[in-house]
């Protein structure tokens, strides 16, 4: 019997939008059902006081993918936002990533030869410590990579309340992703093409969702058969876990709880994102809005400021599921769902949920771009 639609695509964040917007460019029907009451998934925003507020965290799309970069330009255009986080520790402030400008406020360094001898001795410390092991979690590996003095003001209490988990038992991989640099450049990423959609990110999954029929508020597995017989095939992009009525057991995630202030200042902190990197405050970072589409004195035009304070806090069902935690548990649980992922032929999974990955946006479209060629 014919099925009402090619494809049902189950979550429309970056993954399942990007999908059926290519699988409706080559004249497949589809139907894009979340289970929210809007559409973008963790991308959504919120307008507030005429300011762009980022519901589920912070986003700042970075690429060195060319083919990447254009698709989202076709879709709306891009702003020149350029990330540069700032870090407080104790009330003192650094530069991030790990730059000259970094180390010279952590020890008065200003050449990077000075700054390259101070690093080399401390991580002299961390290879000692090792005895010619490899670095096996991300504690072992910020102090190879830094040294104790940037691990212990800059890393260490921003890791633990993030991941709510000690530094000497997460994967190493999730430090790798911060730069260090010997040159005084604040830019936090390395891609070459950075930036934030112009008008906010809604712009770009209602272009990306031009044209398809979409239904929010409608949650997939409260009429699982119903769905399940819609389409043809399905694009699966929420968590795999709960795909699988869980079988093989829980995998973790970390969500983030957001507490969001509006002030009557036209301008808060300065910068988008300030991060509070010792144990004692709760939150791991606030993040003030304007500062992702309005720069230099525009900031000032709006006399308002909305921010948000961030709060990690292990997931729970009702929560929304954000990071999943890759530690060896639960990647070789992940393995046992993808075994059965890989034999269906009418399902395809993707995105951080049902991929269980630490995905940035880009590699995100990237996957979905590759998947939804030639169907
Ligand atoms: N990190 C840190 N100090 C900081 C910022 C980040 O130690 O001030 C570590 C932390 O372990 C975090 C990881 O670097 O989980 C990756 O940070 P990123 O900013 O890429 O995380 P995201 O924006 O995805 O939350």
């Amino acid at each position: 019997m014919m099925k009402q639609y090619d494809y049902l695509v189950v979550g429309s964040g970056l993954y399942g939008a990007t999908f059926a917007h290519m699988a409706h460019r080559q004249g497949k029907k589809c139907l894009v059902i979340d289970k929210r009451p809007h559409l973008g998934g963790n991308i959504y925003c919120k307008n507030i006081e005429g300011i762009n507020v980022h519901k589920y965290g912070a986003h700042i799309f970075h690429t060195n993918n060319k083919e990447v970069w254009d698709f989202v330009n076709s879709i709306v255009e891009f702003n020149r936002y350029t990330n540069c986080p700032v870090a407080n520790y104790k009330g003192k402030l650094y530069n991030l990533p790990f730059n000259m400008n970094t180390f010279y406020q952590m020890w008065g360094l200003t050449t990077p030869t000075e700054v390259e001898s101070k690093i080399e001795e401390q991580k002299a410390e961390a290879i000692a410590m090792l005895n010619g092991r490899e670095p096996q979690n991300l504690e072992e590996q910020a102090l190879i990579l830094v040294g104790k003095d940037i691990y212990e003001r800059l890393i260490k209490g921003y890791t633990e309340k993030q991941w709510g988990r000690k530094c000497s038992e997460l994967p190493a991989f999730i430090i790798k992703r911060l730069p260090v640099r010997y040159v005084y450049d604040n830019n936090y990423f390395n891609d070459k093409y950075q930036g934030i959609p112009i008008g906010g990110y809604n712009k770009l999954i209602t272009g990306l969702l031009e044209g398809i029929e979409t239904r929010t508020g409608v949650d997939f597995f409260n009429n699982r058969v119903h769905w399940e017989n819609i389409a043809d095939k399905i694009v699966f992009t929420g968590k795999i876990d709960e795909y699988y009525n869980y079988i093989f057991g829980n995998l973790e995630y970390r969500t983030i709880k957001f507490e969001e202030e509006i002030h009557d200042t036209p301008n808060y902190q300065g910068n988008a994102v300030i991060n509070y990197t010792d144990k004692e405050v709760p939150y791991t970072r606030i993040i003030e809005h304007k500062h992702f589409e309005m720069f230099g004195n525009e900031v000032h035009k709006r006399a308002k400021t909305v921010i948000s304070k961030e709060f990690p806090t292990e997931w729970a069902e009702g929560l929304e599921p954000y990071y999943p935690i890759n530690d060896e548990r639960n990647n070789k649980l992940y393995q046992k769902y993808k075994e059965l992922a890989d034999k269906e032929t009418n399902v395809i999974f993707g995105g951080r949920l049902a991929e269980y990955k630490y995905y940035d946006m880009a590699p995100v479209i990237e996957q979905a771009l590759i998947s939804s060629k030639g169907l």
